[in-house]
């Protein structure tokens, strides 16, 4: 989708601090991040929210976030501890919508989320 900013990135049309890339997935980092580490985890298909994702899409989803802890476990923060995030539509503070899984971590997080 041409109109689609993380489309974009992922056929290198936009610039993006790549951390990882595979056949079906390329993680970058968040361009206005939240935590020492940030980083964003995405299909290379593009699917708009979680709300779009079917069955088909179980295996793909789930490669974000095995990807996403391997890459804290690299990056040696997996065990002091992170958070996965994916926000969906108005009220999950979704803003770009292609999906993505937020991997924070490098400090502590608070909960209950604002
Ligand atoms: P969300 O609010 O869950 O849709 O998250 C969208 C995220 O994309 C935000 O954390 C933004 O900072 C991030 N973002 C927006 N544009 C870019 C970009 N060009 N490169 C990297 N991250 C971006
Ligand atoms: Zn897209």
């Amino acid at each position: 989708m041409s109109d689609c900013l993380f489309c974009r990135i992922v056929a290198g049309a936009i610039p993006a601090k790549k951390i990882h890339e595979d056949a079906t997935s390329i993680g970058f980092a968040d361009i206005n991040p939240q935590a020492p580490h940030h980083v964003l985890f995405i299909p290379r298909r593009h699917i708009a929210t979680l709300n779009d994702a079917t069955a088909e899409d179980r295996e793909l989803l789930g490669h974000l976030m095995v990807t996403a802890a391997k890459y804290a476990r690299e990056q040696g923060f997996s065990d002091t501890g992170y958070r996965v995030v994916m926000n969906a539509n108005r009220d999950g503070g979704q803003t770009v919508f292609h999906v993505h899984l937020h991997l924070l971590g490098g400090r502590a997080m608070a909960w209950p989320p604002g």
